[in-house]
């Protein structure tokens, strides 16, 4: 898989607003926030896209989610937040390393755009 600007960051080439780590993620401030909290869950093991994923990454897909837990818990926003994830580029994936969004602090509408 190629390189992406998100093995920079858990590398610390390139900085980011690091909000929580463990071995296996990292949680980053997104540059452009689509909300007042915009957080990224991005493991540290490189998945291009979900739909690469088989079972063996069971485990470290349910971290994901319980991270996303946790983090929106640590931000005091456990009453209300969406996740995300863009599996390729006709549902808006850019960066090709898989990624949880976390979203919180404004309303939300559904159907999503
Ligand atoms: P996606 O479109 O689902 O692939 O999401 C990629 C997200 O990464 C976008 O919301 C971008 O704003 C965000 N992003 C891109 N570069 C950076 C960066 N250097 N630090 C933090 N977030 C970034």
């Amino acid at each position: 898989m190629p390189d992406t600007i998100f093995m920079k960051i858990v590398r610390r080439e390139i900085p980011a607003a690091i909000v929580f780590e463990d071995e296996l993620c990292l949680a980053i401030r997104d540059v452009n926030p689509q909300a007042p909290t915009h957080v990224l869950i991005v493991p540290k093991e490189p998945i291009a896209r979900l739909a690469d994923a088989g079972a063996e990454y069971q485990s470290l897909l349910g971290h994901l989610l319980l991270t996303a837990n946790r983090i929106a818990a640590q931000l005091g926003v456990s009453d209300g937040y969406r996740l995300v994830i863009n599996n390729g580029a006709s549902a808006g994936q850019t960066v090709f390393h898989l990624h949880v969004h976390l979203l919180a602090g404004r309303s939300f509408s559904w159907p999503p755009g």
